[in-house]
């Protein structure tokens, strides 16, 4: 079973110094600082859509 790689997120809460995003497959909430090496589609379909 592969660890999930966290494709599909969303924004829980976006504060000045931290912002929560939850996976929408596995459902794990985290600190998106600590994910930043990672993409996050959903910012990416933000930067599209701006
Ligand atoms: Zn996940």
């Amino acid at each position: 079973m592969e660890a999930c790689k966290h494709p599909r997120v969303r924004v829980l809460t976006r504060e000045e110094d931290a912002e929560f995003v939850e996976c929408l497959e596995c459902g794990e909430v985290f600190d998106s600082n600590e994910f930043a090496d990672m993409d996050i589609e959903e910012r990416n379909l933000k930067a599209d859509e701006e």
